[in-house]
């Protein structure tokens, strides 16, 4: 399980619903206070942001129209250790991932760029 920390505008429709699916399916390891070291150790997972990045991908899914009825709401995170509780993606890293793995998302990203001008407005390097 990954949660990709980036504009869910550009995912596939497999990572938008499969993302989805996945905050509800790992809900349980907060109610039952388990470890979550690895998936932070791979930068899979931030804890406190769970709840508004299943809204933000919940809301893409209604522009999409693709059916959502299960709302999210935060477990109680107070088990954690601190590290693990504070932790933060590191979006720049979660971001080349998944433009390595999925042709469809990277061909998002690059409409996502053109349409939002990001490839001539700024001379900042692009992210590819
Ligand atoms: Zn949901
Ligand atoms: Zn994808």
């Amino acid at each position: 399980m990954r949660f990709w920390k980036v504009n869910p505008v550009i995912l596939c429709r497999n990572h938008l619903l499969g993302m989805h699916n996945e905050f509800h399916k790992f809900k349980p390891h907060f109610e039952k206070k388990r470890s979550i070291a690895g998936y932070i150790k791979n930068n899979c997972v931030e804890p406190r942001a769970m709840s508004i990045m299943h809204d933000i991908v919940a809301m893409e899914m209604e522009i999409r129209d693709y059916k959502h009825n299960s709302p999210y709401i935060l477990p109680d995170l107070s088990y954690l250790p601190l590290e693990h509780l504070y932790y933060r993606i590191d979006k720049d890293k979660s971001l080349d991932l998944l433009l390595n793995r999925c042709p469809e998302c990277y061909k998002r990203y690059l409409q996502f760029l053109c349409i939002t001008n990001q490839l001539f407005i700024t001379n900042q390097e692009v992210k590819l």
